[in-house]
Formats: C-alpha cells, sequence, structure tokens
C-alpha cells in the first residue's frame, strides 16, 4: 500500500495548535513538503520555543488568536483558500482537564465548528485530532475504532473525552450533510521532544524527576498500561491520513504496551539515575488499559511504526536533560 502525497508544494493548510507539542512537529513535516503553514494558536498550552526555528521561514505564519472565538477578521495571512485545515487545538494532558476545563469544551466544540465552516466555505480537506480517551476506560483490548467506548460523562476526564466525542460527531456530521472531505484520527499517548517537563503527562513528569534524582511518582500500582508512540511515527501516520480520501476514525499509535511502573522503571535506567519508583493517589476515572488496534492504519494507510520504545525514550530523554541543564 503506497499513498502518493496530496499536499506538497505550493498547497496552503492551516494547523490549528501549531505552537503545541504535536502540531509544531506535523508543521515542521509540512514544510519539509513545501506546503506553507499557517498555525493559529493562542499559547495557552502551546510554546513559542516549538516554532522560533521558523522564525523568518516564509512557508511559516503564526497567528496568535484564541480559536474558541473564530478565525481573526481580516487578517492577511487567512484571506485566500486552504487546500487543509487540520484542527490540533486543545489542552490535552491531565493536569489540563483540571486547570482548563471551559476551555477544553469550548476549543473541542466552538473550535470546531468554525474550522469546520472555513473548510467547507474552502473545500478544504479537513482533518481533526482526536484521541484514545474517546475510548474512556476501555472495556475491549486492544481497541479497535469500532469500539463505542466507556466514558463517564461527568467525571473530571469528561471535560476532554466529551470535548473530543463531540468534535467528532460534529465532523462526521460535515461530511455527511455538507459532503466535507474529514478525516479524524484518534492518537493514543505520544512522546517525544517538546513536551513540557511539568505538563502532568507521566513520559516528561517521569524523565525529569528521573533526571533530578526524586522519586518517580508513579498513580496508583502501576499496574495501568497504555502503549506508548515516538513522535516522529505518529506524524507519519498523521500525514498518511491526510494525504489518503480516509474519513476515520482512525487509530494512530503502537502496540509498545507497557504498565506505568515498567515505563518508570525504563526510564530510570535509560536515564542512568538513582531515583526511586514510589506510589501516589491514582486519578479518578484513570483507563486501566489503552492498545491500539492498528489494522485499520496498516491495511488503509500502509502504517507500520518503527521507533523502538528505548530508542525514543533515549532521544527524549536526552532532549530533556539539554533543558534542565
Ligand atoms: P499541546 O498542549 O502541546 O498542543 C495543543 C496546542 O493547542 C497548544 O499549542 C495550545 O496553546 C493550543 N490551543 C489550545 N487551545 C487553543 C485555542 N482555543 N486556540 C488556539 N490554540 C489553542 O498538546 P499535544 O499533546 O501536542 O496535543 C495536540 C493535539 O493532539 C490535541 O488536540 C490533543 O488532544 C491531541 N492528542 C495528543 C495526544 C498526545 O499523546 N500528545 C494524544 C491524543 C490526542
Amino acid at each position: 500500500m503506497l499513498i502518493a502525497p496530496r499536499f506538497g508544494d505550493g498547497h496552503r493548510i492551516l494547523v490549528s495548535g501549531g505552537a503545541g507539542f504535536v502540531p509544531s512537529h506535523v508543521v515542521d513535516a509540512l514544510i519539509g513538503r513545501g506546503c506553507a503553514v499557517v498555525a493559529v494558536d493562542n499559547f495557552v498550552t502551546g510554546a513559542d520555543e516549538n516554532v522560533a526555528h521558523l522564525a523568518g521561514n516564509p512557508l511559516f505564519t503564526l497567528i496568535k488568536h484564541d480559536l474558541s472565538d473564530g478565525l481573526p477578521a481580516h487578517h492577511p495571512a487567512l484571506a485566500g483558500r486552504f487546500d487543509a485545515i487540520m484542527h490540533m487545538a486543545s489542552p490535552a494532558s491531565p493536569t489540563d482537564f483540571a486547570a482548563l476545563p471551559i476551555e477544553i469544551l469550548r476549543v473541542g466544540s466552538l473550535g470546531t465548528f468554525h474550522l469546520l465552516d472555513r473548510a467547507v466555505s474552502d473545500q478544504a480537506r479537513f482533518l481533526l485530532a482526536s484521541t484514545s480517551e474517546a475510548y474512556g476506560d476501555p472495556l475491549v483490548h486492544p481497541q479497535p475504532e469500532t469500539y463505542w467506548g466507556n466514558v463517564n460523562p461527568v467525571g473530571v476526564r469528561s471535560v476532554y473525552d466529551e470535548a473530543k466525542r463531540f468534535a467528532e460527531a460534529t465532523t462526521m456530521a460535515y461530511h455527511r450533510a455538507r459532503g466535507l472531505d474529514t478525516a479524524i484520527v484518534r492518537i493514543f499517548n505520544t512522546y517525544g521532544p517538546r513536551m513540557k517537563p511539568d505538563d502532568g503527562r507521566a513520559i516528561p513528569t517521569f524523565i525529569s524527576q528521573a533526571l533530578r534524582d526524586q522519586p518517580l511518582t508513579v498513580h496508583g500500582t502501576g499496574a495501568q498500561t497504555r502503549a506508548i508512540c515516538y513522535v516522529e511515527d505518529l506524524v507519519r501516520g498523521i500525514l498518511l491520513l491526510l494525504d489518503s480520501t480516509e474519513p476515520g476514525p482512525v487509530n494512530c499509535g503502537t502496540e509498545h504496551e507497557l504498565s506505568m511502573r515498567e515505563l518508570a522503571e525504563k526510564i530510570v535506567a535509560l536515564a542512568g539515575s538513582r531515583s526511586e519508583v514510589s506510589f501516589t493517589e491514582r486519578g479518578a476515572d484513570d483507563p486501566e488499559m489503552r492498545r491500539p488496534d492498528l489494522t485499520l492504519a496498516r491495511t488503509r494507510l500502509g502504517y507500520q511504526p518503527t521507533i523502538d520504545p528505548d530508542d525514543g525514550l533515549r532521544r527524549t530523554i536526552e532532549h530533556f536533560r539539554g533543558q534542565l541543564a
């Protein structure tokens, strides 16, 4: 299966959340192909450093703006048609669920409507960055796209899970009712350079603690599992989906499933740290296990993750070592 790039030299692509961790890597890959990229970001969780290397690049424009209020009227970079619109803006870490609940719901609902309407008027391909959290605390393992999920609709995580489920439903409604060319990618736990050391997600937290020789704080018994994906593999999968005509949803990630305790011990070993592993209280509704069924991504997109977790974690540890030095 070989998917020819649909988007490259001369194409214009809008990326919401473009100064964030995953989206900034997507922006780099698009610019590497010769696409002109306009990133819209309000920096609620993003960082200037993620796109600082693109300053002065004629293919890149950054607009600081809250997408939940709509796209800014009359901005010169927003004049003219976009060939694709990638909606990737949303706070995404468990600490954000508590700190930014309304902001998450607004960008997942209002932000999604604003970009879908623009995609209809531009006749652009629209790609939504959704999440494995759409499956909630899954009762089926691994999770295929046909599984409808097990989400607590009023729990602390619901602001994120339900915002993404709403965004998926809205995207599919525009696909069916307006004939929009849409794609939905369900992203599983992704890590790599440009994550914030203090963003509350397990991998950056463990790495920061290991590099400081502090105890690694594993939630609960640490038996809960996640399948972890290095950002380079994820970006390749997202671009394969963008280039295809698949409406999705399509899972993207890896099958490298490990318990949080194993992950913590692995990070201590790879970092050459003296840290010990400690156990703290576990958040409500934290999924017990999570691993994507990648059959659809493999058969429809020819997707195959290639980066071994030890290799990806080593690269991420070195990046954090540089940052924390
Ligand atoms: P991130 O927080 O680093 O990136 C999100 C970006 O969106 C940030 O730059 C933030 O400032 C921006 N943003 C948020 N609200 C906005 C608004 N109202 N207007 C404009 N910009 C706004 O997080 P990330 O991990 O890179 O996640 C990127 C996307 O991928 C998110 O949609 C997230 O839900 C999805 N995702 C990520 C993962 C993962 O493991 N990293 C897993 C599943 C889904």
